[in-house]
């Protein structure tokens, strides 16, 4: 069974294709390591390349006789997306329809496709269900419900069965410490507070303090990144059986806010660091919990990983590249 791992050598799809190939499945990892590194493309065969590019996605369909296809290759960052939306809707939504049209032509069928809970917007309550409101604040969580859409219809119109998972935080690292999270730049809470506890970074800050939450700060669902290769295992098989299209929260249910997760942090690593006061980031909404029943229902799936863990797992990967950080960082 061969499946084509498109962002591969990304942080998610890295994860999966180690996953993938262990399990027994043959991997092709196709990446253009805008954001990827070459380094996390181990498991499978690579090839560089842009889901833009048809013409090679054509070929590579037709030499490895691909059965389904991961789609992880996205731009993620919010804030970019709010200042450059044609970035977002001309990556995440155009050259995904030409990633669609190459697996058309191929008569590939079965389609896996990173969402988020970016596409609920301010949700109506917590925790969120799959079929919750669903109205994202910014270009980023559009570009994404976008292509749900386009995938509900090519669904109806060519029989492509797809399945859209909404993540949560995802967080943590390869208990090897192989692999692991290193965005450029880096965004996301959990890898700059371990920035700060290495000494990498002066201090980290606390984006509001003003929220209507147990300790003024936002309230987030991290969910560990080997949880997630595994529900990607199980949408996979769920699709081969002759799964229909479906939708899945991925998360661990359990909010955490952003004072607690500095605590942990300082607990797991045993170290101590500045933590800054700052304004709210916009865009953020308070609470972000998922209700992943319906994954457990369907797929089995229910995460491993507590928030100890993931820091734990995330913290080796960190203090294990050590120096060589900034050359991940390019
Ligand atoms: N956050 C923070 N300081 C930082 C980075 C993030 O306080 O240096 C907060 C952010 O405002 C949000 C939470 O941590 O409330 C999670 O942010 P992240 O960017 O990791 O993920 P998001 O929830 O935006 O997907």
């Amino acid at each position: 069974m061969a499946i084509l791992v498109a962002g591969g050598a990304g942080y998610i799809g890295s994860h999966v294709c180690k996953i993938l190939y262990k399990k027994g499945y043959e991997v092709v990892v196709y990446d253009n390591l805008s954001r990827g590194y070459r380094e996390f493309a181990k498991w499978g065969e690579f090839i560089p390349g842009d889901i833009g590019d048809v013409r090679l996605l054509d070929n590579i369909f037709k030499h490895y006789k691909i059965d389904a296809v991961m789609h992880f290759c996205a731009f993620i960052e919010v804030a970019e997306s709010v200042v450059d939306p044609q970035k977002y809707y001309e990556n995440n939504v155009g050259n995904t329809l030409k990633l669609l049209e190459a697996m058309r032509q191929n008569n590939v069928n079965k389609f896996i496709f990173s969402s988020t809970a970016a596409v609920y917007g301010i949700p109506e309550k917590i925790p969120i269900k799959e079929d919750d409101r669903k109205m994202p604040i910014n270009p980023y969580g559009k570009s994404k419900l976008m292509v749900e859409h386009i995938l509900e219809d090519y669904d109806k119109a060519y029989g492509l069965n797809s399945i859209c998972f909404r993540y949560f935080n995802a967080a943590g690292a390869d208990p090897d410490g192989e692999i692991g999270e290193a965005h450029q730049p880096e965004t996301h809470l959990i890898p700059l507070i371990l920035d700060a506890a290495l000494g990498k970074r002066d201090s980290i800050k606390i984006f509001g303090t003003d929220y209507n939450t147990k300790d003024g700060t936002c309230i987030r669902d991290f969910v560990h990144v080997n949880d997630l290769a595994e529900a990607h295992v199980r949408g996979l098989e769920y699709l081969l059986d002759g799964g229909e299209t479906n939708y899945f929260n991925l998360g661990s249910g359990e909010g955490y806010s952003v004072r607690e997760v500095i605590e942990t942090v300082k607990k797991v690593t045993k170290k101590d660091f500045r933590v800054v006061e700052a304004d709210r980031r916009p865009g953020d909404p308070a609470y972000l919990v998922a209700d992943s029943t319906k994954a457990k229902e369907i797929l089995g799936w229910k995460t491993k990983y507590s928030l100890d863990e993931i820091i734990l797992t995330a913290w080796k990967w960190h203090s294990r590249i050590g120096e060589s950080w900034q050359y991940w960082r390019g």
